[in-house]
């Protein structure tokens, strides 16, 4: 059962504890650590229900090898969004946490309308 009170939460890098120093500097430092998860709680907010099941949608921080990424996945079916870790802009440079959070945001909140 899921009700505004129990929302559930996603992984906001909340993994990375205080003595994995190498992780907390990959991504930026403690203080950078402790502003994405801000962002991560804040964007999770904005993220519309799953829109096959229903059930509320969480935000995911990944990290694999070298890259961190984020990625928009249902609660419930696990669908989601493709998450961004190799994603280049046209300036050749990867997106920043920042960015990926709110392309994220964006990618999941588009909605195709129906045509009749
Ligand atoms: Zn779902």
């Amino acid at each position: 059962m899921v009700n505004a009170k129990t929302r559930p939460h996603g992984d906001h890098f909340n993994t990375i504890r205080p003595g994995m120093h190498k992780y907390i500097e990959w991504l930026g430092g403690p203080e950078r650590l402790a502003q994405l998860q801000v962002l991560m709680d804040n964007a999770e907010q904005q993220l519309p229900a799953c829109p096959f099941c229903g059930a509320p949608t969480v935000l995911r921080g990944r990290w694999m090898y070298a890259s961190s990424g984020v990625q928009a996945e249902c609660s419930q079916c696990h669908c989601g969004t493709q998450p961004l870790f190799q994603e280049k802009t046209v300036l050749n440079r990867y997106y920043s946490l920042e960015e990926q959070i709110e392309r994220t945001v964006k990618a999941w909140s588009r909605r195709e309308e129906a045509t009749a």
